[in-house]
């Protein structure tokens, strides 16, 4: 074994053991800090009321860290999956911001239900801002004809309020279909956290794992940013005749670990992407303000910008991506046509209501 993986297994159980080791912003990143944070005040004041702005800077680089080192370490141990494939491919957006008709209910979250050969399969739960019963999601399944009884299995992408039914069910580390917890009889949930529900022992899958014949979770992959860390899984899906199809939740993770991970697991091309690519650029729709606070690899007081998001088209693109399922939920009507522009025939916006098939 190589002395850096030794030293990196050590590192590893010295912070299990010990906790976390300190890690601590340097004096220039601290001084860049305050000169941002005096240029704009609204986002002073929103930062202030999360914790000490130098505060969450050590902690931001600890928790960075931490997240290199389980990185590391999954991509040095991790090995190739062989996780079949799967004839069928139907993805129907059950929340999402777009919606294809005023009888659909459209907010701000992420739930689609993915049909494959053995699994129909929920995606994340949605916000449900208003804590409404029946929720935006049950109203819609209603609508779309979507049974509970069709539902095999749960996967949760991450544990933001916009995708595990609401800020409630998030702080509480468990999830909602809507104002109040159903019942949901013995039915498999995996989570990127561990989170529990009543009546059902939800599982925590933080390595790569097969789910369903050509379904598996690529495993979570955590991505610090400034005001906390953000663990976050997707699903890779392995469709006959087209190859891997990635479904992404809010894709906090960054498309860079996403494709690098999909390349150590699976020895097959990259067909598409579909959900959140989370590039809030500009303020538009109802994108509210705070997202541009949560983009990966940026600080809160850097903005996107026409480089990054082509940037981000370029890796999928080198990977062979040909189509696109673009989620309108956290990215922003500029970035939406940056990859529309890019993708052409291969994009598509994600409408409430409907079906995304790949035959
Ligand atoms: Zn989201
Ligand atoms: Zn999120």
């Amino acid at each position: 074994m190589k002395l850096s993986l030794i030293a990196l297994f050590v590192s590893i159980s010295l912070m299990t053991a010990f906790g976390q080791q300190k890690h601590f912003a340097t004096q220039a990143e601290l001084d860049e800090m305050t000169r941002a944070l005096e240029a704009d005040t609204s986002l002073a004041k929103f930062i202030g009321w999360h914790d000490d702005p130098e505060t969450l800077y050590h902690n931001y680089k600890t928790n960075q860290h931490m997240a290199d080192s389980i990185w590391r370490s999954d991509q040095a141990t991790l090995s190739r999956m062989d996780i079949g494939e799967t004839e069928t491919f139907e993805l129907i957006p059950l929340i999402d911001w777009f919606t294809d008709s005023d009888s659909l209910q459209g907010e701000n979250g992420v739930s689609y239900l993915i049909k494959t050969d053995e699994a129909t399969i929920l995606f994340d739960m949605g916000l449900n801002p208003m804590a409404m019963h029946p929720s935006p999601l049950l109203h819609n399944m209603k609508k779309l004809g979507v049974s509970m009884d069709s539902i095999d299995l749960v996967v949760l992408s991450h544990t933001h309020a916009d995708h595990v039914g609401g800020p409630e069910w998030s702080m509480k580390n468990t999830f909602s279909l809507s104002n109040y917890q159903i019942q949901l009889d013995d039915l498999p949930v995996y989570t990127p956290k561990p989170m529990t529900y009543p009546g059902l022992s939800p599982q925590y899958t933080p390595k790569p794992a097969k789910m369903a014949k050509g379904v598996a979770t690529i495993g979570v992959i955590n991505n610090p940013i400034f005001l906390n860390n953000i663990a976050e899984q997707a699903l890779a899906i392995n469709v006959k005749g087209k190859g891997l199809v990635i479904i992404s939740g809010c894709g906090h993770q960054s498309i860079e670990k996403i494709v690098q991970r999909t390349d150590l697991l699976f020895d097959k091309p990259m067909h598409g992407m579909i959900g959140g690519f989370h590039f809030p650029m500009t303020e538009s729709r109802n994108i509210t303000w705070i997202y541009k606070y949560f983009v990966v690899n940026k600080m809160p007081w850097e903005r996107l910008s026409d480089e990054d998001i082509n940037y981000n088209i370029g890796l999928l693109k080198n990977k062979g991506v040909e189509f696109i399922g673009f989620s309108g939920h956290d990215s922003c009507d500029r970035s939406l046509s940056l990859f529309e522009a890019a993708f052409g025939e291969g994009f598509t916006r994600i409408v409430v209501g409907q079906t995304i098939s790949l035959h």
